[in-house]
């Protein structure tokens, strides 16, 4: 028998949202973040955007991504 495979769900992004139920889809945002210098701003970073209300989840990725930029 082949051992299970190891399901490599996306931990933290849901693909409903959870503060008003709408649709997540594959999309962009813009990503802030907030230094002691200044004010770093990453636009069209991918994520994943509720339809209805704007909330955006970022993949670890793709996070991780952004703190190797931002750092
Ligand atoms: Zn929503």
């Amino acid at each position: 028998m082949t051992s299970k495979q190891k399901e490599n769900n996306m931990k933290h992004i849901p693909t409903k949202c959870p503060m008003c139920g709408g649709k997540v889809n594959a999309g962009t945002t813009t990503f802030t973040v907030d230094l002691t210098t200044g004010v770093i701003v990453v636009r069209n970073v991918p994520a994943w955007v509720c339809n209805q209300c704007g909330e955006d989840w970022i993949e670890d990725e793709v996070s991780a991504k952004l703190e190797v930029i931002t750092l």
